[in-house]
């Protein structure tokens, strides 16, 4: 299954907490502060499988998670592009 987040940087605390538990190594700390002065997560790959484990332990409710449904993949296919929905918490 194919999978995207995004990530509110800017409602972002930088706890880490998302880092630990991503199966899939796709988030890091940034470099850069946000405008609250705290180094928020980010993307760093495309390995995403949309599993939401990222999404429900952040505290700060700062990700959304889009996921490639088998329906949807199988559309996806024939038009040959990912079709992500957002995911139903
Ligand atoms: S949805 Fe799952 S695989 Fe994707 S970034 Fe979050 S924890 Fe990692
Ligand atoms: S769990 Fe939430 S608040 Fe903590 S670093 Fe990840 S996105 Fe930021």
């Amino acid at each position: 299954m194919a999978g995207k987040i995004v990530i509110d940087t800017e409602r972002c605390k930088g706890c880490g907490l998302c880092v630990v538990v991503c199966p899939k190594n796709c988030i890091v700390i940034s470099n850069h502060s946000n405008k609250n002065g705290y180094f928020p997560a980010q993307v760093t790959n495309s390995d995403c499988t949309g599993c939401a484990m990222c999404a429900i332990i952040c505290p700060d409710v700062a990700i959304e998670v889009f996921y490639e449904s088998k329906v949807e993949a199988a559309k996806s296919n024939k038009k040959g592009k990912p079709n992500l929905i957002k995911e139903k918490a």
